[in-house]
């Protein structure tokens, strides 16, 4: 048989999904793993979505998305994101946030262009450039997960065709500053790229830090792709649905590609997105006092296990780098720790090629698990000490 894709062939099944596997085989696994708030969608979403499939609203909608819901995404961004221009014209709606990303790396892509990123980041940027035959240049995060603008500055070359940046990121938790943003920004306009600047954490943010969008600085609007989706705010990632914004000609370009590769969103989702994102989740602050308490604990019993920990302002994740004395790789401690302990946490190598000593938090569990999960972490260390 002749060989199927080498870039897929060559994409590691996620580091996530195989934790998951491990700990499925244990009745009382502990999952640290999960890249998904503990709460669900709203009951005001839901019932729109009930009310659409009762009236039959299940045949194709627009590849664009339902012209109201375009509309209530210009607005959302208009208000929320500060992006004054946005209109109707510069909306997509999309299948979850992957959509909009997957949408945003093929037209943006030629063969041999290159991408450059943070790194560690998400492991999804890592393969859409893969996939889309981009070159990837990773750029190392500074010790406290900040972006090295300066080496950013030095890593774009004439091929350099755009930045990707995730703020508040997954998988660090680390928030861009405003000092930061105006000075990526400068980088962006000075070489004349374009920027693609992943928000779905917008909502998690905590001890008074803000979240700053790119594409609300007035020179950036055309260059600027910005994708949302209501996943991580709404509790909802099962709902798959996500929305992008952009200057007309690629959301033109976006409309061709999707109507060949996913011909529209899910239709009666589209009705609940529109209440969704006309109101918000007015959860929201509850979650958030709730989530820093638990940031709060984990920071805490990290620090007491002897991981040199950054602290993260954004996000649900926190990302400890392991204490050199232990002398195991990131991939070794979740493996061990999952088959003696049956508690998952994520190998900081699935985020990139400067993580192989550090893991992946997620702390989106509850109160009980989170303490109990730490317990089993600890045991499992004095093993070893
Ligand atoms: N971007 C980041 C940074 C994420 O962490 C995730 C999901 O974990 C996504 C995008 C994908 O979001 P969605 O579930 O809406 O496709």
């Amino acid at each position: 048989m002749k060989q199927l894709s080498d870039a897929i062939l060559n994409s590691q099944k996620s580091a996530i999904r195989k934790l998951f596997e491990l700990l499925l085989q244990s009745s009382d696994g502990i999952s640290f793993g999960i890249g998904q708030p503990d709460f669900t969608s709203p009951d005001f979403v839901n019932k729109e979505i009930i009310k659409a499939l009762n009236e039959h609203k299940t045949q194709y909608a627009p590849a664009l998305g339902l012209p109201t819901l375009r509309r209530v995404v210009a607005q959302k961004f208009q208000k929320e994101n500060n992006m004054k221009g946005v209109e109707n014209e510069n909306i997509m709606i999309t299948n979850g946030g992957s959509q909009a990303l997957q949408l945003s790396f093929a037209v943006l892509s030629n063969p041999g262009d290159e991408m450059i990123m943070s790194s560690p980041n998400f492991l999804s940027y890592i393969y859409l450039a893969s996939y889309y035959h981009l070159k990837l240049v990773e750029v190392p995060r500074l010790e406290n997960y900040g972006p090295n603008l300066d080496a950013i500055r030095k890593a774009i070359t004439p091929k350099t065709k755009f930045i990707m940046i995730n703020s508040p990121n997954n998988p660090t938790g680390y928030v861009y500053s405003k000092k930061q943003m105006d000075e990526l920004v400068q980088i962006v306009l000075e070489n004349d790229l374009y920027l693609v600047s992943d928000e779905v954490y917008e909502n998690f943010l905590y001890n008074d830090h803000i979240h700053i969008s790119p594409g609300s600085y007035d020179e950036m609007m055309d260059r600027t792709l910005t994708l949302n989706a209501l996943s991580k705010t709404f509790g909802a990632t099962g709902l798959r649905l996500g929305y992008v914004a952009a200057n007309k000609e690629i959301i033109e370009l976006m409309e061709k590609y999707g109507q060949y590769t996913a011909a529209g969103v899910n239709h009666p989702t589209q009705y609940g997105a529109i209440e969704a994102l006309t109101k918000g989740n007015p959860d929201i602050p509850q979650i958030l006092q709730n989530y820093d308490k638990k940031r709060k604990f984990t920071l805490k019993r990290l620090k007491e296990l002897q991981f040199d920990v950054v602290e993260p302002y954004g996000a649900f994740y926190i990302m400890p780098r392991l204490n050199p004395n232990w002398n195991m790789t990131s991939e070794v401690f979740s493996n061990d720790l999952v088959k003696e302990e049956h508690v998952a946490c994520v190998p900081g190598n699935g985020f990139g090629s400067y993580s192989d000593y550090s893991l992946r938090i997620s702390y989106a569990t509850s109160d009980e698990l989170l303490e109990e999960g730490f317990n089993r972490i600890e045991r499992f260390l004095k093993k070893r000490s």
